[in-house]
């Protein structure tokens, strides 16, 4: 069978999960191509589909959904008969979406073995299944399936993505995981309604081996993007060792939570000295009561000693934010920029993290406790998401502000200014008076960072999708 798998949107890295999925179907015996939709220019996913037996769309996060359903129409579209499954941690939440009568699987968790049944299927039964009963599937099988071998060249180069910016000077960048799945259950994430709090660990060797292709593409820097690093600390510090004993010069990033941070920071040293030019952790808010309406495990004032003990040992933060809930109030809001200046913090924070408003998607954790939904209704114009208003009107007329103010900012001011404009727009809708911080100290660091901004239990703002073909733009890359 000759299947296209298609890979529309994936915070600016290589689409992991689809080449896993494509080594397994080619193990299987089937033609496979990955197309990266964000990545191909002026490419047509459409005119690929011409000569394929099916069609597989990785909806990892809500961007890549709400682009997937423009696509299966207009593939429905034109050709009525292909069979459409899609996978990735998003699929299930389409199972109330208006989906033609092709799409005939949608498989989140761990979903390689869910695919190649489909497919045997479609084998056996040829088109006709297309239009058959739709399976939806939540695969949590953690035992470690024999990995497929990941054929990189399937994909542009790796020019093509988000690259490591130290200084100025950019470094090419690889993107694996050495685990799937998270331990812990934070309300408004999408991993624990699928994985539940449990991981499955990709096998080292597995790791090592997909390292060892990406440095021989060019990779001199790597992005671990597991949910959380330090979900299983003995296997990430043991892949990181053997990482950098073969290339000592090779530097990676991780995602880590801040209640990570501190219970593993006996770990930070070496992590340092293994090559760890930055970690991302989700601090979210300043606020404690909305840390716990997000059940994070963590305070303000931990989030304050996790940038210390990481500073101590010469590892800046990235900390992604989440300002705009149905709990932030506008003193809260002024708190977390006044929190960022005071960490001093600017220079690490992308500032589109100001402006990201709490998504809240079918499934959500969010949902299942009956006081808290009642703050969310269903979307009318988003079949994907539940929408919802701040008891304070300024505060969601000031997240708009700031979206629609953002592309101009990041065109013309430094990192720094914008943090100013956006604190003194801030103060002055919700009428407080803006301090006048000294930015001394951020006119002549550099942190470093991706070449585009990590974010995705967001909103997406409308300037990230574009009508009718629905591709990613650029305007939020930083
Ligand atoms: S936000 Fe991070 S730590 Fe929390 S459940 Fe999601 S992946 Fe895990």
């Amino acid at each position: 069978m000759k299947v296209l798998v298609a890979s529309l949107y994936e915070l600016g890295h290589q689409p992991l999960s689809s080449l896993a999925l494509a080594g397994a179907l080619a193990s299987a015996g089937h033609e496979t191509e990955v197309f990266d939709y964000d990545r191909a220019g002026s490419g047509d996913v459409l005119s690929s589909l011409q000569g394929h037996d099916a069609l597989v769309i990785s909806v990892p996060m809500h961007t890549a959904s709400a682009i997937a359903l423009g696509l299966i129409q207009s593939a429905y579209a034109q050709h009525p008969e292909l069979p459409v499954a899609l996978f990735g941690l998003y699929a299930v939440n389409l199972a109330e979406a208006d989906l033609p009568p092709t799409v005939g699987l949608l498989a989140s968790g761990e979903t390689i073995s869910d695919i190649l049944d489909w497919i045997d299927g479609l084998c056996r039964t040829g088109a006709e299944s297309a239009g058959g009963p739709r399976s939806v599937t939540r695969n949590r099988e953690m035992r470690a399936l024999e990995p497929p071998a990941l054929d990189r060249s399937l994909l542009p180069p790796l020019s093509a993505y988000a690259k490591l910016s130290v200084g100025g000077v950019e470094r090419l960048t690889g993107y694996t995981e050495a685990t799937r799945g998270c331990m812990h259950s934070c309300s408004h994430c999408p991993v624990p309604t699928v994985y539940q709090g449990r991981i499955r660990i990709n096998k080292p060797e597995w790791v090592l081996a997909d390292i060892d292709q990406l440095v021989s593409m060019g990779a001199a820097h790597i992005t671990f993007g597991d949910p959380d690093f330090f979900n299983a600390p003995p296997h990430s510090m043991r892949i990181l060792k053997a990482m950098h004993a073969t290339y000592p010069d090779l530097t990676f990033d991780a995602t880590i939570k801040v209640e990570h941070l501190l219970e593993h920071s006996h770990l930070l040293p070496e992590l340092a000295e293994l090559g760890c030019a930055f970690i991302v952790s989700a601090f979210e808010h300043t606020s404690d009561e909305v840390l716990e309406r997000l059940r994070k495990g963590h305070t303000r004032s931990q989030m304050a000693e996790a940038v210390r003990v990481c500073r101590a040992v010469g590892i800046e933060l990235r900390p992604s934010l989440l300002p705009f809930t149905p709990w932030t109030t506008p003193a809260d809001l002024v708190g977390l920029f006044e929190f960022v200046q005071d960490q001093e913090l600017i220079s690490n924070v992308d500032p589109i993290q100001f402006t990201i408003r709490l998504l809240v998607p079918a499934g959500s954790l969010l949902l299942e406790d009956p006081q808290t939904r009642a703050l969310f209704a269903r979307s009318h114009e988003d079949a994907l998401s539940y929408s919802w208003k701040s008891p304070w009107q300024e505060l969601d007329g000031l997240q708009r502000a700031l979206a629609d103010h953002l592309p101009g900012w990041l065109e013309s001011l430094e990192t720094w200014e914008i943090f100013d404009q956006m604190y003194r727009l801030t103060c002055s809708r919700l009428g407080f008076v803006a301090k006048d911080f000294d930015y001394s100290a951020e006119l002549d660091r550099s942190v470093p960072k991706l070449t585009e901004s990590w974010f995705c239990c967001a909103e997406p703002a409308e300037t990230m999708i574009i009508a009718p073909v629905q591709l990613p733009r650029r305007a939020v890359a930083l």
